[in-house]
């Protein structure tokens, strides 16, 4: 038997951090990084007597969230305590949400792999308070407590065990962080730990119930969620092929030997002993309020990208790839704006910036360069004071060292020479050092125009106006 013969079923429960300015209880900055424990007050270190209030923010956010989810906000919600110990949870218990979350039965769309469209359904959203962070000393062996993350604003997306490979879950994922920054309640950064997610997997043989679930927790990348659900569905049937039963345990995913190892810790079959926070209010939503926001949400990727069908009038492809990230999207739009050239934008962002993206393994919103300079490099282009090539340099520029592409183009000395004497100046050289090509020309033989004018391109580093370049070697053959 192999892996034909079962069928994966897959869950996913994403933690995202909300982007307030303050944290969910007091008014600490919310803002990733800092010096250990500079973002604390007495309330989120927990200091006997302090009372907790809720950030406003925090439950507009979460229903921003859920109306873009497609989800039912509840009127009536509530806090509750869940109790643990840990050392990065000082209070001995999160403040979270139970039996009433803000936001229950949505669903996302994502492309199954046949391309067809496929809900994908949340069971629910509710917010909670993030944990500190322990900082393990490998040399002292010494463990530190941060506290700047303790009472981090987070939303949990629990999603219903709807899909069905790690392509599915990858898919989901990239659209649920597009949905989040369109929306602007996270910055979903992977790597600061902005969006992680809990992957709960589990596999049975077709026409059977769903099987024993494990649950890999806080994973923080793409590539490792991919790599771990593969690696959990070959453990999965290999324990089952030889006769064994799932577990149902929590595992951690080490990305150095490619495994899930069984997590022995706070999680383990425990009772969490819920009850309401009785120093928080009932959180009562009135209608308008939830209107208001509804009426308020942005614009969001799928309408965005029928927007730039009409408007910009660009292939549905590449339209599609541009509005799945909103920082490609604001830089197309705001460069458009700029140079009011959008098949150049779009050309720029789906061929060269995509590529150097990739080679930098960075994501859309790490491009150092804004809309203005790239608007203003197409403006260049478009006015031919650099060729297209030149231009290839700026972009790579930009990236480098961003500043305003005509202040980069005259320092390096590349604008375009368009002088038409400077160019004649050019093709006599060429022509003369070339006797040859210009004889294989006469012949018939077209290519060689080719190489002449490559010659004089190398001549001018490049900055020769390839245009008038052709026309003055055309003139001068006949
Ligand atoms: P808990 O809160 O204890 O982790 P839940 O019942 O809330 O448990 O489920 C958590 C996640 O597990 C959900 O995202 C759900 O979709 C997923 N899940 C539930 N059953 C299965 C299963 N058989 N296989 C894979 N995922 C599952
Ligand atoms: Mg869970
Ligand atoms: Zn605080």
């Amino acid at each position: 038997m192999s892996r034909e013969d079962y069928e994966v079923v897959i869950g996913l429960e994403v933690h995202a951090e909300l982007s307030t300015k303050t944290k969910i209880f007091c008014s600490c900055p919310a803002e990733f990084g800092g010096e250990p424990n500079t973002h604390t007050c007495p309330i989120c270190m927990a200091m006997p007597g302090t009372l907790p209030v809720l950030n406003e923010k925090v439950v507009e956010y979460a229903v921003k969230a859920g109306l873009a989810t497609n989800c039912e906000i509840s009127r009536d919600s509530k806090n509750d305590r869940k109790n643990y110990f840990y050392p990065d949870l000082p209070k001995s218990y999160q403040i979270s949400q139970f039996d009433k979350p803000l936001c229950e039965h949505g669903y996302v769309e994502i492309e199954d792999n046949e391309g067809n469209l496929k809900k994908v359904r949340l069971l629910r959203i509710h917010i909670e308070e993030d944990a500190g962070k322990l900082n393990h000393d490998d040399f002292t062996g010494e463990s530190l407590v941060d506290l700047n993350r303790a009472g981090v604003p987070l939303i949990e997306m629990v999603s219903e065990p709807d899909l069905r490979s790690a392509e599915e879950v990858e898919r989901y994922l990239r659209k649920l962080k597009s949905i989040l920054e369109y929306i602007e309640v996270s910055d979903c950064k992977m790597q600061e730990g902005s969006l992680r997610a809990d992957v709960n997997v589990s596999i049975h043989k077709p026409g059977e119930p769903f099987g024993t679930r494990t649950e890999m927790k806080n994973m923080n990348s793409f590539r490792s969620i991919t790599r771990a659900i593969e690696y959990e569905i070959d453990r999965q049937i290999d324990v089952i092929e030889d006769g064994g039963k799932i577990e149902q345990e929590t595992l951690r995913w080490d990305d150095v030997s490619g495994k899930t190892f069984p997590m022995r810790d706070k999680e383990d079959a425990q009772d969490y002993r819920y009850f309401p926070d009785p120093d928080l209010v009932a959180i009562k939503l009135p209608e308008e309020y939830i209107e208001n926001i509804k009426n308020n949400l942005p614009e969001l990727p799928e309408s965005r990208k029928q927007r730039y069908l009409n408007e910009y009038k660009i292939s549905e492809k590449d339209a599609k790839i541009i509005t799945s990230s909103k920082y490609l999207s604001d830089l197309f739009e705001n460069a458009v704006k700029v140079c009011n050239n959008p098949k150049a934008v779009n050309n720029w962002i789906i061929s060269d910036i995509s590529r150097i993206l990739n080679e930098m393994e960075i994501e859309p919103i790490e491009i150092p360069f804004d809309a203005n300079q790239l608007g203003k490099l197409v403006i260049l282009i478009d006015n031919e004071t650099i060729s297209s090539s030149i231009g290839k340099k700026v972009l790579e520029e930009l990236f480098e060292n961003p500043k305003d592409p005509e202040e980069i183009v005259k320092e390096k000395g590349w604008i375009q020479i368009s002088d038409e004497g400077a160019i004649k100046e050019v093709v006599m050289k060429i022509l003369e050092n070339n006797p040859q090509s210009v004889a294989d020309y006469k012949a018939g033989k077209e290519k060689a125009l080719g190489f002449l004018v490559g010659q004089a391109m190398k001549e001018t580093k490049g900055k020769a106006n390839p245009q008038m370049l052709n026309k003055m070697f055309k003139e001068n053959l006949k």
